[in-house]
């Protein structure tokens, strides 16, 4: 008898869970009406759904926590290539906590950091930016030392074109938010992006108008010194 009541109540128990989940989960997709779910890069660009757990295991240091955080977060999307670095440990961790910061609210989709980066067609990547890539030839190049991300796609949609969506003008805003210290100082995106937003050398931003031009189809976040 005493078994029977209770399995009575465990069952009154699951059927009022279960009509509890049931509106909970009305109420969150009545939330989500007209919210894009569309993946961070376009179809056949970022890696599909992230398997996280090939990096759990040989080592668990913070910077594999954070990459794996990164990784599994549904608003980061990145190409494989670009996942390859992150994995490898090549890309610098105050990237990876800027890109933290901007896919709290922002989709985005990296295209490179180090691995497949080219200033200009069939001249392989080096340490210093290549004469020819407008007046930054002879520069050091960040990309090459992991200190630099080239977004694409924000919100899904691409950097060429919308420049000026609210998304990009967004993620810009959240980059100057970013304590000094720990600010990227080399932002550079496309002209209306840049003058939209304001911002100044000061703020990280490099306003040369060969470099403007350069980067009308991608953000560019970088670090010009090493966290050291
Ligand atoms: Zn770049």
């Amino acid at each position: 008898m005493q078994q029977c009541s209770i399995l009575a109540w465990f069952r009154r128990a699951v059927v009022g869970a279960a009509l509890l989940f049931g509106t909970a989960l009305l109420t969150a997709c009545g939330t989500l009406e007209g919210v894009d779910l569309t993946p961070a890069c376009p179809p056949g660009v970022g890696r599909g759904k992230w398997d996280t757990g090939s990096l759990k295991g040989e080592d668990a240091g913070m910077g594999s926590t954070e990459v794996r955080k990164l990784l599994g977060s549904p608003n980061f999307g990145a190409t494989p290539q670009a996942v390859r670095d992150l994995e490898k440990r090549v890309v610098d961790k105050r990237l990876i906590a800027a890109l933290r910061l901007l896919t709290k609210e922002h989709r985005i989709c990296v295209q490179t950091f180090k691995e497949g980066h080219y200033f200009l067609p069939g001249v392989p990547d080096g340490p210093r930016i290549p004469e020819g890539y407008g007046k930054a030839g002879g520069l050091p190049n960040t990309h090459y030392y992991g200190r630099a991300a080239d977004v694409w796609w924000v919100d899904g949609k691409p950097v060429e074109g919308n420049a000026t969506a609210p998304g990009a003008l967004e993620v810009g805003k959240i980059l100057a938010s970013i304590a000094s210290e720990r600010r990227p100082d080399q932002i550079i995106g496309p002209p209306t992006w840049t003058e939209t937003l304001g911002y100044g050398r000061k703020r990280g931003w490099v306003l040369a108008p060969d470099q403007l031009g350069l980067h009308r189809d991608h953000i560019h976040i970088g670090y010009m010194n090493d966290g050291g």
